[in-house]
């Protein structure tokens, strides 16, 4: 057993190097996170080479002893995570990702062709949720079930309840979901569940960006509405790349959601689990169901709250005039200035972040704002001082910003060259670094 260094060393310098920009960066991108050595070294262990399709105690490969050990514990502390009662909900721990857990989820409820209602991409929606185009259907979720999209008020960046009711009674969705990747309020689950009991219709919530603050009771709770809930565990949850779907025992639609959602991860969306990640989802989990947690999920959105804060009070707007979660979406449209600059010219500063699209955005491909999140730099112990610091690096690198696009014009090569030998580029990048 030779080890990566010596086998592959193209490789180990690749990770090598990754590795100090993740720790020399500020890490503002809100679906991202830094997951523990355990959790690491659980992802990176031999149970890499087992093949376990099927579920505990009914697998289609022998040896799979310690398996079924390994994923009834995952499941346990799942549900211990969320402090749900066994015998109201339980879990698929296998999904590879969060769009496979949503792929699934769906399929579970849903034949081809049937209706479902998702929040729109450009309101701050995921793909998954049966996101199209108006020309094409890029998402499998639109190919394979027919998708209306609701959206958020443009006066006011929440969503419009009061729409998503009136198009719930003409549309008549068989499947309303919930959630999203970049909106910055609470969701309203009690209007939701009687905004979808119109047509009888399952209510599901991705909670994929907040688990980690559900985990710790800092975001309203899901579960007391829905049929179904999934969720990555590699954002604010903080564990390895994957997908989970929580399925009602009790649901009034449906008593048979636990077989439907088995079945649509194995054999309908994948094939054989990925035991190494179920052991690194499991190690995350026991530490999102410690006391520890929920300080971590505090001090998230004190962080958050801070940053937008010293965000306003430089002038900026920031969607809905603030955020109750980990994450701000950032107009920079009133400063004439697109999300992808922003995106440059802090990549060349040593911050990261996401160009992201506001609501009313005229090209999906000119996104007119920034995606901020503060979770990442909560798992590197930062506080609510630090964050009122990024602030101030995020208002200097958007006048830089702004001065070197007056001289440049709209092109973003042009901009981005001129980024590059920028003497007050040069100079925030070493101040942040
Ligand atoms: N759901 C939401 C709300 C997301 O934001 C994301 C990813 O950002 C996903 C699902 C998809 O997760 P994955 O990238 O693991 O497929």
């Amino acid at each position: 057993n030779v080890p990566l260094k010596e086998e592959d060393p193209e490789i180990y310098d690749i990770i090598e190097q990754e590795k100090i920009r993740q720790w020399s960066c500020l890490e503002l991108i809100a679906s991202e996170n830094f997951t523990s050595q355990a959790v690491m070294e659980a992802n990176g262990s031999a149970l890499t080479n087992k093949y376990s399709e099927g579920l505990p105690g009914a697998r289609y490969y022998g040896g799979n002893e310690y398996i079924d050990i390994l994923e009834r514990l995952c499941q346990e502390r799942a549900l211990k995570a969320f402090d749900l009662d066994p015998t109201k909900w339980g879990v698929n721990v296998q999904p590879y990702s969060g769009s496979t857990a949503n792929f699934a989820a769906v399929m579970s409820v849903l034949e081809p062709h049937e209706r479902l209602m998702g929040l729109d991409l450009p309101s701050g929606g995921h793909l998954s949720h049966g996101y199209a185009t108006p020309k094409k259907k890029i998402t499998s979720s639109a190919v394979v079930w027919d998708s209306m999209p609701y959206r958020v008020d443009p006066a006011t960046g929440y969503i419009d309840y009061d729409k998503l009711e009136e198009n719930v009674a003409l549309f008549r969705p068989k499947l309303i979901i919930c959630g999203a990747s970049a909106y910055p309020r609470e969701f309203d689950y009690a209007r939701l569940r009687k905004i979808a009991d119109i047509n009888n219709s399952y209510l599901m919530a991705d909670i994929a960006h907040i688990s980690g603050l559900v985990a710790g009771k800092e975001a309203a709770n899901p579960f007391e509405y829905c049929d179904i809930v999934t969720t990555t565990t590699h954002k604010t949850l903080r564990g390895p790349r994957a997908g989970l779907i929580f399925f009602s025992r009790t649901s009034p639609r449906n008593d048979k959601l636990e077989a439907a959602v088995n079945a649509s991860v194995f054999p309908g969306a994948q094939g054989g689990p990925h035991n190494n990640t179920i052991a690194g989802i499991a190690v995350a989990l026991k530490h999102a169901a410690s006391p520890e947690w929920k300080q971590y999920a505090q001090q998230i959105r004190k962080n958050c709250a801070a940053m937008a804060a010293k965000l306003k009070s430089y002038g900026y707007k920031i969607v809905t005039d603030g955020t109750d979660n980990h994450l701000i979406l950032w107009d920079l449209r009133p400063n004439g200035l697109t999300g992808s600059k922003m995106e440059k010219i802090c990549d060349f500063v040593n911050i990261t972040l996401n160009k992201n699209a506001v609501h009313g955005d005229r090209s999906a491909a000119v996104p007119g704002g920034c995606r901020v999140g503060a979770a990442a730099l909560t798992s590197r112990s930062l506080k609510e001082a630090d964050f009122e610091q990024i602030a101030d690096y995020l208002n200097r690198a958007t006048k830089i910003a702004l001065r070197i696009q007056e001289k440049t014009g709209k092109k973003l090569v042009d901009f981005v060259a001129a980024c590059a030998q920028d003497e007050e580029v040069k100079a925030l990048q070493k101040e942040v670094e």
